[in-house]
């Protein structure tokens, strides 16, 4: 590809040169005059308008005041030092702050002199003051009348000092602007562009930068959160289509007798109307002569893996071998003694394999894998491992989705050479639109009912204070015959220090439930799997009735005789643990009960978290909260999607128009499967442009 103005390195911009190019790359990761383009201003100001001090009356505004400074010093030494400066002006006089860059704006400033300053002011002890506001000589300021939205860059003291003040830095971009606006290539069809009424390209990088006005703005930032929607769900369903059309699956056609078998006679509930919609969806998949590649969504307890059974049931009606893969050894161990126990009776062949399956035992079970005569292999990432190699491998089923990586995902189905059909299941409810883009390339079904006569868990938050009422309550229940799990949050599970809170809370749980009425468990990261799985055991076969734990009990732990849950330092968990953690009680035909124990101090985050979880039991809901409250960023798996990608749009604000943005993307590819057509080239060619980006994804 020729080399793009766009791809010219910033230091031949008039005004950066070699050492400014280098300081603006190591500070904002901007090096060419295209991405230059896309450092956007994060807000827009009036910068026509000034201010007085008698105007500050609160801590959201950014003002503009003209004044002079009338003293200047520097306070404490050392690391911790900051430079205070009065500024003053005829209504009053406050002081501006500096904790870092006070040695080049105190070369900058002189007192005496009129100044522009622009900032936010800040409540301190009673009184108002700016700390690192922007400075500039009276009469330099930014004479653009009639703007009134200016572009602010965001900038640091070590630019300021390099001459990329946001003043200067308007003047940057206002060069860099004459110079390639005629340049800026489209990147939609006309077609795209006239359905959906978008702003053209070009007007719309000139209008983020500097709008004409607010509607143009308003339009300009729609373009662009569309650009950077509609290339991620392109990218992902032209990933899905390619392998639908390259990319040929098994065809299982028959329900036979080890599907037939089992539904009749093994299973020992009703399925709900949610459980047999998905079993159907799973069948026509798996019938379809497509490679399935389907996410089961369901919150926990809401049956998956019966699901994933009868899934994998199919798989054996067609000759093939299935597979589950689980994220720890407890959760295999435990869907390896639910399916076997399911089974019972059938002639069907089930075998466990985890890092702790010794060696005698792994060759044999390697051999039987190979014959064919194992049918249906449970395990942990072993599964993955390049030793293990399937007669006929038909069906993946992997559990708990967020905790493998997408990469994962993919190395699992080169694994043969008609790749198995794939369920992914994940239990932790993903926001619709975080869904739509982490998992775009997948099919999704939804179970959203929860098998009948389960009472939601009783939810309570309590503080310290209330300890021994939470130890009363725990006694009545376990009176009661039930089991209880006392669980905390350890971050780390190799922390000493964060494992001492878990003993010292074991010792007061231990004190209060003593031996020989009361028997307790412990499970936490640092015990071999051997004694994990003997304490897990024990409670398991209730010959303890409190398991104190840390979250390595949260994923997936069936034990319906347990009730309740009570989680120390809750406030230091997110919503989604939480939630997860919840699940493990209200199994059975018992009211259940959740108990969140905090300390004091709570942050607002974490009183709305605490508040959430007492308030519903909906795993979706409390998914849209957490959403809100962490933004995308931060969730588990959005790190290696390439949504760190998104400028302008929001996940969270932006639900209308990412809908929007894969509908158009959809019917793109319909209409023009390998993108070939001409007028969508310049779609492909942006795609070619960023692929680098889009590696992340795929
Ligand atoms: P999860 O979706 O969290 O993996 P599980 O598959 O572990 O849920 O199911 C939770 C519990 O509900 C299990 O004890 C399971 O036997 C039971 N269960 C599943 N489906 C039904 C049903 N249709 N009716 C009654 N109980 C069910
Ligand atoms: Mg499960």
């Amino acid at each position: 590809m020729t080399k793009h103005i766009l791809e010219t390195p910033v230091e031949y911009l008039k005004g950066i040169g070699p050492v400014r190019a280098e300081m603006l790359r190591k500070e904002t990761e901007v090096s060419t005059f295209g991405e230059l383009l896309h450092y956007y201003p994060f807000r827009y100001v009036d910068r026509s308008k000034f201010y007085t001090v008698s105007d500050i009356d609160s801590e959201s505004a950014w003002l503009q005041l003209k004044g002079k400074i009338t003293a200047m010093q520097t306070i404490g030494a050392g690391r911790t030092s900051r430079l205070v400066m009065t500024f003053r002006d005829k209504t009053g006089e406050t002081e501006l702050v500096w904790f870092q860059g006070a040695k080049w704006i105190r070369e900058k400033v002189t007192v005496g002199k009129e100044y522009v300053i622009f900032g936010k002011p800040n409540l301190f002890n009673g009184r108002y003051n700016f700390t690192h506001p922007d400075i500039e000589p009276a009469g330099d300021e930014m004479q653009v009348p009639n703007e009134p939205l200016q572009p602010y860059y965001s900038t640091s003291e070590k630019l300021k000092s390099r001459g990329f003040t946001p003043a200067n830095f308007v003047r940057i971009m206002r060069t860099l602007i004459a110079q390639v606006q005629y340049s800026i290539p489209e990147t939609l069809s006309q077609t795209l562009i006239l359905a959906i009424k978008l702003m053209p390209r070009s007007e719309a990088l000139v209008n983020i930068h500097f709008p004409r006005d607010p509607y143009a703005l308003a339009k300009a930032q729609e373009r662009l959160k569309f650009d950077e929607l509609f290339f991620i769900q392109l990218q992902l369903l032209r990933l899905k289509y390619v392998r639908m059309e390259k990319v040929k699956g098994r065809v299982f056609g028959l329900i036979g007798n080890h599907f037939n078998d089992f539904y009749h006679q093994n299973l020992p509930f009703e399925l709900t109307g949610a459980q047999k919609k998905v079993v159907k969806e799973i069948r026509a998949d798996l019938g379809s002569g497509k490679q399935m590649n389907r996410l089961l969504q369901g919150d926990v307890g809401s049956g998956k893996t019966l699901v994933a059974l009868m899934a994998m049931l199919i798989a054996l009606d067609n000759g093939c071998q299935a597979c589950l893969m689980a994220p720890t050894e407890i959760l295999a161990n435990q869907h390896f003694k639910t399916i076997t126990k399911m089974l019972d009776g059938l002639p069907v062949e089930v075998a466990l394999l985890t890092g702790s399956t010794k060696k005698a035992a792994r060759k044999g079970l390697h051999e039987n894998l190979q014959k064919g005569s194992l049918h249906i292999l449970i395990g942990t990432h072993a599964l993955i491992e390049d030793a293990v190699q399937f007669g006929n491998l038909g069906l993946v089923v992997i559990d708990e989705q967020h905790r493998f990586g997408v990469a994962q995902r993919a190395r699992l189905w080169e694994k043969s050479e008609i790749p198995p059909h794939i369920l992914v299941m994940t239990a932790t409810p993903i926001p619709r639109t975080l869904a739509m883009t982490l998992y775009g390339d997948l099919d999704v079904s939804v179970i959203d009912e929860l098998p009948p006569g389960r009472k939601p868990v009783k939810t309570y938050h309590f503080y310290e204070k209330d300890r021994l009422k939470v130890f009363r309550f725990m006694k009545e229940q376990i009176a009661l015959g039930r089991q209880i799990y006392v669980v905390y949050p350890i971050i780390n599970e190799s922390d000493k220090l964060e494992l001492q809170d878990l003993m010292d809370g074991l010792d007061t749980v231990s004190r209060y439930f003593p031996l020989p009425e009361y028997h307790i468990s412990i499970v936490h990261g640092q015990l071999k799997a051997g004694e994990k799985e003997s304490e897990m055991k024990r409670f398991l076969e209730k010959l303890t009735q409190i398991m104190v734990a840390t979250t390595v009990i949260e994923v997936g732990v069936d034990v319906p005789n347990a009730s309740v849950m009570v989680i120390e330092n809750a406030e230091r968990f997110g919503l989604s643990q939480l939630h997860q953690l919840r699940g493990r009680v209200g199994r059975g035909a018992d009211q259940s009960h959740c108990i969140l124990m905090s300390s004091y101090k709570l942050t607002s985050d974490g009183r709305k978290r605490l508040d959430t979880m007492v308030r519903t039991t909906d795993g979706f809901e409390i998914a849209e909260v957490d959403l809100h409250l962490r933004g995308p960023g931060d969730l588990q798996g959005t790190q290696q999607s390439g949504l760190v990608g998104l400028k302008l749009a929001s996940l969270v604000k932006d639900e209308k128009l990412l809908k929007i943005a894969r509908e158009f993307a959809h019917r793109t590819l319909t209409d023009d499967p390998r993108l070939e057509k001409p007028e969508n080239q310049p779609m492909v060619i942006h795609l070619q442009r960023s692929e680098f980006d889009w590696g992340k994804i795929s």
